[in-house]
Parts: C-alpha cells; structure tokens; sequence
C-alpha cells in the first residue's frame, strides 16, 4: 500500500476535460496528444493497487482513490470528474447494479458502445460525451441532429476505446478493423467528417421527445418517463405497428420499416440505430402526452394487434382479461397506465370494467394517484396500494339516494339492489384482480351483473363510470361512519323497555305490547348498521307474515316519530363512544346528460304521503302514485316520511338512560 507521498504528483500536462466528456475517451485523447500510449498515461496517473475492475469500469464509476488519483495527476476537480462517468445518470436514465456496474437488463441501458454528433466533433475533437453512451439520448439538442451510430466509411459501429491500449489511439477517429489479412487495418476515417444532415425542424416530435427526456432527467423524474416509453416502445414493436410509429414521430414510413422490420426484434431491446429509436421513443412519447382523445384509437388498436401468445396466463390473465391485455404494456404505470385501461374499456366485460376502473374520467384519476403516490417511495410504482377489500366507509347496502339513479334495468327486491350495488362500489377501482380471482365476491358481482341490471351500453358506461368514482371517492375521503365498527355498538343496551316508553311518550305514539317495540329496535339496529332485513341478529329476526307487518311500520312511519328515534339513536353512539351522524351518504353527482335513471329526490310525495296516512301500503299503488318504480317509493319513504302532525317532545337521553350502565 503506497502511502499519499509515494504518489506520482501532478503530470505535467495541461489539457483539460470538456463537461460532460466521458473519461475513458478523455484519458485516450490526452495520451493522444501528449504523444503516449493509454495504457502508460493510465499506469502514470492511478496507483498500482487500483483493482482491474475499477480500471475497466471507469467510465461507470469512480471509487475515492481513483478519484483523487486523477485529481491529484490531472488537477482536475471531484466535481468536474463526476460528470465524466456514467454514474451521474443513475437514477436518471439507467439503474446501477452495483457502484461500478449498470443493469444492462433495466431501461433499455446500452452494454458497450457509443453515439455522437459529427458536428460536435468536429467543433471539439476527439470528445465523446457520456450522454451519447444512453439509449435514451438519440439526438443533438445543439445541432439538431440525429446522433451517427457508426462510421461513415466503414459502416461498423463506434467500438470503446481500452484503457490498457499500448498505442497512441486517437478518439475522433474509426478503430473498426477492416480488410483481412496482411490487407487489413484500422479504418482510421475521421468520424467528424460524416456527410452533412440537414437539421431537424425545431418541433419535430423526436426534438421533442429528446428535450423532453433530458428535462425529466434533471427533475429526477427521468426513471419513471424512460420506463413508461419503454412500456410504449414494446407494445408498439410487438403489434408491429410499424405505420403508426413513423406517422407519430414524423418519420419516413420506408425508412422506419427497414429500420424495424426485422425478424429478431421482438421489442426486448431497443431499437440500437439511434432513428429508430428516435422514430419509436417519439411515438412512445405521443402516445403518453398527446390528447388523450387524439390517441385513444391508436392505443385500442396497438393493444388488440398484439401477436396471441400461445400460452395465456392464468390468475387474472385469461383471454381478452384487462389484465392480459395490459401485460401487452410492460410495467405500464400511472397515467399511462389510464390510458391503456380507458382506450379498451368498452371491450371488457363489466365486471371488468368496474374492477379495473376503466370508465373513471383522467382527471379524477390523476387527483387519486397524486394522494395514493404520496405513500410510495418508488418513482416507478408498479402497483399502488388500497389497505382493505370492502371500505369501512361503505354500507352493505348501497345508499338509497346512488342506488335510485343507478337502477336503470329490470328492478328486483330493493335490497337486493342495493347489496349488489355496493358490492359492485366495493370491488371498483381495485386494479388488483388476480387477488379477487375466485372469491366470492367478484362471484357474486359477476352473477348480478349477467342480469342485465345495467341497462344500455350507454347506461352501464354511466354507471360503472360512476361506480368508480364512488369508490375513488370513498378511498381519498372515507366518510363518517365506519360500518365495521357500528356492528360492535353493545345492542344488548339497546332500547330496554323503559327507554320505549319514554321514547313513545316523546313521540306521541302508542306503545302498545311487545311487537312496536321490537319493529323500532330493529329499524335502529339496521339504521345504524347500513344492512338489510335478512342481517338482523337472531334475537331479532324476521320471518313471514313479521316481515310484511315490519315492511308497513317502516312505511308508515311519521318524520317526527322518526326524529325522535333519531335522537335517541344519537345519544346511544355518543354513550358508545362512537360518535357521529346518525346516517350519511355522499353527496351525489351527475353529468349532464347522463342515461342514467331519475334522482331520488326528483320525486312528488305528496300523493304517496297521503295515501300512506290513509294507511295505503301496497308498494304498486304508491309507485302508481308517483308515477316511479317500487324501490324507488319504498327508498324516497324511508328518506322523507310522511309528516305525522305533532311535533316530538326533547328528552335528554345522555342523562338517566339504561344504555349508559
Ligand atoms: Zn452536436
Ligand atoms: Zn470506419
């Protein structure tokens, strides 16, 4: 181990880096011009201990000794040799493997291997920059031209330089060897001296793209924007879509096929000629960041003119599945991601179209992935998270004034609908269908879905479009209520029988034997709960002839008498410990325009009332009433009871009730 005094000391050479300049051609270029082989300027300027490896990796990394090593025999600054190796780009366009190596299996980063400009050479020669070493970089932003991949004389890609070479190599010129034999020899041609291009058109996409790439890069945004025109550039070579790439990046249709069309590129790699990566990073691009409108057919088509594997996958990946079809998109991530699920959502079938959230506006979408991603430290983010199945903030029945307008098919039982419907709310926007292949629950979805509940095709486009944004909405603000929890309220304290006559003698009610006071514990129970008759506890459950007498004291039930279980109800969860509304619903919203079917609210009451005071209770006659369904009488009822004349008297429930013991 040499110690810092055995060091050479500074060279007396005074050429000095460009920024940006690669250090292996850098080193190359200055043993060029002081008249050494590279080898002896490298073996003059690093310490003998240096390993082989970091040698050979130099142009990746540069560990503390090597670069004191050249500061020290170069006098150049730490900070000027950082940007002379390819480490600056980690995270930014490549991903490292380990300090001084790249993972050539990620990104599409280049294994050896250079682009350049003739133009910049010619200005500055012999300097190769270490941004023309990227797949990602194809062009020059200074002169506006696509980047040479190989010698203009020859033909042979640009090799790299050795730092072990024992000649005096010169970087601006073609090492390639040609000839055979005793013929043979370096090419030698000055690569500056490239025949000229005509420069590229200062919007032209594969401009655009390049800009775009390096300003991602310097906002550290470069991974996920390289990963995501990656994504598009494979979907795009396997569908062959060879006339949409050159349309795309205004390229010339002949010359992107010849490029393209070869039997061995199956899109694993990139394209290596720098216009046809250009051509096919400037379509990836457009597809991403143009109208969405403008490429939806575009992506629709690129997905189904994928080649059929013979193999489908299973677990979420039958055919035709959404899930199937977004693998055509490798590693396909917000928004993109959007993109591709919107372009095939009327391709699916609904249950798919729910679960996938394939008809959620991108704007709303965008609004939850900017919450979501707050809680991911990746930048790539394959797959976001949702903390459980079935919202908390959900009930098991669907809140009756979104369950009205969403009721455009053949009408059942209305709790029926309801589950259904939140069933459907539940699974919405998962994204995550190969954990709810097989489960009941997506079982069940797809058995109430097969009864043409939704109606049109314009209808069920409405309703799982709202469908998704109900359960977005529930996931960004969850709601007051947590259903799971009302089920553990103590119910045993629920409404001994001195708090009934209390509560009848507030409401100016009669309160009769046993059966009126049970029929209000369970509409309590279920009140709070959010579910239907067929969940009341055991104790309180109903059957035959109970159940039609509980159907018309809900029916018959007067506002005032209403508010005052409410009160009392209120009292119950604060003694609980479990404050908060008696009931909530979100508020609803509704396109303009929109199929769906009439709000509840939107409904005349006043004859329905009047018969219910009458003591009507036949559901068809209200409805006939009303001139609107039964479920949607029975649920406008159970909103806005009739007006039973008396006002309810107050009673503190908070001091001297049973339920606080
Ligand atoms: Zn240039
Ligand atoms: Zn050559």
């Amino acid at each position: 181990m040499q110690g810092d005094g055995a060091r050479l000391g500074r060279l007396a050479i005074s050429v000095g880096p460009n920024d940006g300049e690669w250090l292996p051609t850098a080193l190359a270029r200055i043993a060029f011009e002081v008249g050494l082989p590279t080898k002896t300027l490298v073996g003059a300027v690093f310490r003998p201990k240096t390993s082989v490896a970091q040698l050979r990796h130099a142009g990746n990394f540069l560990r503390d000794t090597a670069e004191q090593d050249l500061g020290d025999a170069l006098g150049w600054s730490r900070e000027q040799l950082r940007t002379m190796t390819m480490k600056q780009f980690d995270g930014k366009a490549l991903l490292f493997e380990t300090d001084l190596t790249i993972k050539y299996t990620h990104l599409w980063a280049r294994a050896a291997g250079t682009r350049f400009c003739p133009d910049c050479l010619r200005r500055d020669p012999g300097v190769f920059l270490c941004s023309w070493r990227l797949s990602w970089v194809f062009v020059c932003l200074e002169h506006r031209k696509v980047l040479r991949d190989a010698c203009h004389k020859c033909g042979i890609a640009v090799a790299d330089l050795s730092l072990f070479e024992d000649v005096a190599a010169e970087p601006g010129r073609c090492s390639a060897w040609i000839g055979r034999g005793k013929t043979g020899g370096p090419c030698r041609a000055l690569l500056s001296e490239a025949w000229d291009e005509e420069e590229l058109e200062i919007d032209a996409p594969i401009l655009r793209v390049q800009r775009a790439i390096f300003d991602a890069m310097s906002r550290g945004k470069g991974i996920h924007l390289v990963n995501t025109l990656r994504c598009n550039a494979i979907a795009l070579l396997k569908a062959r879509a060879f006339g949409e790439i050159s349309t795309l990046s205004a390229t010339g249709d002949q010359e992107i096929r010849s490029l393209l069309d070869l039997p061995a590129r199956v899109g694993t790699s990139a394209p290596s000629e720098s216009l046809a990566m250009a051509a096919v990073a400037a379509a990836s691009w457009r597809l991403y960041t143009d109208d969405e409108a403008s490429v939806r057919d575009m992506i629709r088509t690129i997905t189904f003119s994928h080649p059929v594997e013979r193999n489908p996958r299973s677990g979420g990946h039958g055919p035709g599945s959404a899930a199937l079809l977004l693998s055509y998109w490798p590693e396909a991530t917000h928004p993109m991601q959007g993109r591709i699920l919107r372009a095939i959502d009327t391709d699916l079938p609904h249950t798919q179209r729910i679960v996938w959230g394939t008809a959620v506006p991108e704007a709303l979408e965008d609004a939850w992935f900017v919450t979501r991603r707050r809680a991911s430290s990746s930048e790539i983010a394959p797959q976001r998270q949702k903390p459980q199945v079935h919202s908390p903030f959900l009930p098991p029945l669907l809140w009756r004034s979104w369950a009205a307008p969403w009721q455009v098919g053949p009408r059942g039982n209305a709790e029926t609908s309801q589950r259904a419907l939140a069933l459907a709310v539940s699974l919405g926007h998962q994204r995550r269908l190969a954990e709810l292949q097989n489960g009941p629950a997506l079982e069940g979805l797809g058995r109430i879905l097969r009864r043409s509940m939704l109606g049109t095709e314009q209808q069920a486009t409405a309703i799982i479009r709202q469908i998704g944004e109900l359960a977005i909405y529930l996931d960004m603000q969850g709601g007051p209520i947590r259903y799971d929890r009302r089920l553990q309220l103590p119910w045993q304290k629920l409404l001994p029988s001195q708090d009934w006559l209390v509560l009848a003698e507030c409401a100016h009610e009669l309160a009769g034997s046993g059966p009126k006071a049970l029929n209000v514990r369970r509409y309590m129970y279920l009140r709070l709960t959010g579910q239907g008759v067929g969940d009341l506890p055991a104790e309180w459950a109903l059957q035959g002839w109970r159940a039609s007498a509980y159907n018309e004291f809900v029916l018959g039930l007067t506002a005032q008498f209403r508010d005052a279980i409410d009160r009392y109800l209120s009292a119950f969860l604060q003694a609980a410990e479990e404050p908060g509304p008696v009931t909530w619903a979100p508020p609803r919203w509704r396109p303009e325009g929109s199929p769906l079917a009439r709000e509840l609210y939107d409904i005349d009451l006043a004859p329905v009332h009047g018969l219910v005071s009458e003591g009507e209770v036949a559901l068809w006659r209200l409805a006939d009433a009303a001139g609107r369904s039964e479920n949607h009488v029975e649920w406008a009822l159970a909103e806005w009871p009739r007006d039973g004349g008396h006002e309810a008297e107050r009673h503190d429930w908070l001091s001297g009730s049973s339920f606080l013991g």
